[in-house]
């Protein structure tokens, strides 16, 4: 069976019971053996991460969102994403890298956003900035109905989100996984931007790379550089975003290009919004 929340309210209620049940122990430490037992999750986490991070990750658990942080999902350059354990299944975590993350290339999300007017130019606050920006813009995409994981918490520079994937098996991306149905992706993913851009968002990086195939559920994930469509290049990232897609879709059978994908999403964000279907 499908399981995931439909709601943030959902998840903050499961959380609250969570939290009656077992009381905050503040300021305990928790013993690093407890929160990674696998050892080579261990030390993948004391190699890549910071000492600051790795007392933000505790954090996050002794507020008991999450018992064990349990393997690696994804390494990047910028970033690695875990799987870990809740009470009543998984999240993933996504952990942001303080040195090692482009900082020019989050500017130049980050400046044009009016949402993050005041950051200041340091490392440490530019990826702080970021990690707040993904988090709000899963929600903003929760709430227009798009979906993405669920926004569950963060801190600093970490990101705690709905795990997506089944029987605990993170799902693949579309680039390794294409749709069964891929006219069906081609009109869901064209709705989707459509509901984006009625909501003045543009998520800068899409493509099949971005979207992950959860037993044929298209769920987009990598936000951090979604902007508002305020942002001075949001028309350039628009027009890529379609470039990319138009591109991978047509390779997989869809009758489409940058033309007809471009009007196709444009005739959808003029549905009215009563009209069923
Ligand atoms: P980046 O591309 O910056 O490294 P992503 O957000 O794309 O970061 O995440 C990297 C990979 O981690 C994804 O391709 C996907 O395989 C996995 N992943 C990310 N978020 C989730 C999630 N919520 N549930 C399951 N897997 C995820
Ligand atoms: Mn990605």
């Amino acid at each position: 069976m499908k399981k995931f929340y439909t709601n943030q309210s959902q998840i903050n209620k499961q959380l609250n019971e969570q939290l009656n049940e077992q009381q905050l122990e503040e300021g305990k430490p928790i013993k690093e053996e407890k929160l990674i037992k696998d050892e080579h999750t261990r030390e993948i986490f004391e190699q890549v991460f910071d000492k600051a991070t790795l007392n933000t990750v505790y954090e996050i658990a002794r507020k008991k969102y999450f018992e064990e942080i349990e393997f690696v999902i994804s390494t990047g350059k910028e970033g690695n994403v875990f799987r870990c354990k809740s009470g009543n299944g998984h999240y993933a975590m996504k952990i942001y890298k303080i040195e090692t993350s482009n900082f020019k290339h989050m500017m130049e999300y980050i400046e044009g956003d009016r949402r993050f007017k005041s950051v200041r130019k340091d490392k440490q606050e530019i990826v702080k900035a970021w990690t707040k920006k993904e988090y709000k813009n899963l929600e903003e995409l929760t709430k227009i109905k798009v979906k993405a994981p669920l926004p569950i918490t963060f801190s600093r520079n970490c990101l705690l989100m709905e795990f997506i994937g089944e029987n605990g098996n993170a799902a693949p991306r579309a680039k390794e996984k294409p749709f069964t149905d891929m006219n069906k992706a081609y009109e869901t993913i064209c709705e989707y931007l459509a509901k984006m851009i009625n909501a003045k968002l543009i998520h800068s990086d899409l493509s099949e790379y971005n979207i992950l195939n959860n037993n044929e559920e298209l769920v987009i994930i990598d936000v951090g550089q979604m902007v508002t469509t305020e942002h001075p290049k949001a028309k350039e990232f628009y027009v890529r975003d379609i470039r990319n897609l138009s591109k991978w879709f047509s390779k997989n059978g869809v009758k489409t290009n940058y033309e007809k994908m471009y009007e196709h999403v444009k005739e959808k964000t003029k549905k009215p919004k009563k009209e069923k279907k």
